[in-house]
């Protein structure tokens, strides 16, 4: 029997931001920890703190190739001829400027001892052993002091921060080589329906080949996620109900797609242990299902494949952060000017896939794919993203200003 666990009844619309609120509220981050080597700690998320070691940069070194000086050999105002004293190289032993002269210095060498200053070698007329140093240079110039950027016991990192390509560079700068991270969650992942075929198997009549699993497969990689693909269920209620509750045994998350709707064979819901909502407020995809199968969270995303990668965006990613141990980074959306008019009806958010093109007057105009179908994929191959229309309007006028979400700051 299917329980409801809110105070309102599970089939009223749920508006979007709630249903990810409330999908992301009955999942915890999962627990266990690892210590991983950096070349593996892309998209992973941290579970230490980390603090600077050492400064960055760790010593005073040149910012260019040029010559070494101390400034106060300097003329005020006037342009200085000083002898070339020697030479240092990145990698090098800093040298010493005891004596009025320069130092032919490189890029990332140190700063040998007594200098102040570092010209760049464009700036400076090379006369034999001597060089010409223009007026106007400033005590300090081209010089990186040690600790500018990182200073020792800086805060660099806190727990619970998904690691980018960057924040490696910056890791391996401080010498470390390990990072501790969290566990990734552990995703089950079903396809349901009779008519399903997996890719790479002749297709019978009346069949067509599972999209949704690999479309998801790369939504939940990309999520940070470990996913355990169980495949095709039949829609057949005990069979439906028996690897669902299999799968729950061991994983943090049972995702699905199709079957959550009100067809008779749609079996999914009925194989819950609880049932939070399963009708959300959006366009596509309003069947989406979330609560429990035995303890474990569950998600029942729609059958229709753009209906999935809708609701992965709102409902999904949510849960799957939170899971994660991180926050839900925030969609950005952008402004575009309509260049079609849409007639839709109001009470649910809804999403138009549609292509930009830029315009010498400002906005870029949006584009609507012709293909407008729930099932349509190729409208998402062909199109940029998703203009957005609040739930409030029943269309929008061709030249209206409204959101949209590129398909990248859904994928990120
Ligand atoms: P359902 O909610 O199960 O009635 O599915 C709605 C629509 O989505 C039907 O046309 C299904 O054939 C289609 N569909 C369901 N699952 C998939 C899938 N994995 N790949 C492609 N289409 C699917
Ligand atoms: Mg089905």
């Amino acid at each position: 029997m299917v329980r409801l666990s809110g105070t309102e009844p599970a089939d009223a619309l749920m508006p979007v931001e709630e249903a990810g609120a409330r999908a992301a509220a009955l999942v915890a981050p999962v627990a266990g920890t690892r210590s991983l080597p950096l070349s593996q700690a892309d998209g992973r998320v941290l579970a230490e703190e980390i603090r600077a070691g050492l400064p960055l940069p760790p010593f005073a070194n040149s910012a260019v190739d040029g010559y070494a000086l101390r400034f106060d050999d300097l003329a005020t105002g006037a342009a200085t001829r000083l002898p070339v004293l020697g030479r240092t190289a990145a990698g090098e032993a800093p040298g010493t400027l005891a004596a009025p002269g320069v130092l032919r210095i490189f890029t990332g060498a140190a700063m040998p001892l007594g200098a102040d200053t570092v010209v760049m070698q464009e700036d400076v007329g090379d006369d034999g052993d001597a060089v010409v140093l223009p007026p106007g240079l400033r005590r300090g110039d081209n010089l990186r002091p040690a600790g500018e950027d990182v200073a020792p016991g800086d805060s660099l990192f806190a727990p619970g921060h998904r690691l980018r390509p960057q924040d490696l560079g910056l890791l391996a700068a401080l010498g470390r080589d390990h990072v501790v991270v969290r566990r990734r969650p552990r995703v089950a992942l079903f396809s349901t329906g009779d008519e399903l075929t997996e890719p790479g198997a002749p297709l019978p009549p009346a069949g067509i080949y599972d999209a949704n699993r690999a479309m998801l497969r790369a939504l939940l990689a990309r999520s940070g996620a470990e996913t355990v693909d169980l495949g095709i269920l039949r829609d057949d209620r005990d069979r439906v109900a028996a690897q669902l509750a299999e799968a729950a045994a061991d994983c943090d998350l049972v995702i699905t797609s199709g079957g959550v709707s009100v067809g008779e064979e749609d079996h999914v819901r009925s194989a819950l242990a609880s049932l939070d909502f399963w009708r959300v407020a959006i366009k596509p995809g309003k069947p989406v299902a979330v609560g429990r199968v035995g303890g474990t969270p569950f998600l029942g995303l729609p059958g229709n494949p753009v209906a999935v990668f809708v609701t992965f965006a709102f409902v999904a990613r949510p849960m799957l952060a939170r899971l994660a141990g991180t926050g839900c980074p925030p969609l950005t959306r952008q402004q575009v000017r309509l260049g079609f008019a849409h007639r839709g009806r109001a009470g649910r958010r809804e999403f138009l896939r549609a292509s930009l093109e830029p315009a010498s007057d400002g906005l870029p105009v949006a584009r609507k794919h012709p293909g407008e179908g729930a099932g349509s994929l190729v409208s998402l191959v062909q199109s940029d993203g998703l203009v957005e229309l609040a739930p409030d309007r029943a269309g929008a006028e061709q030249g209206s200003i409204q959101p949209f979400l590129p398909y990248a700051a859904l994928l990120g």
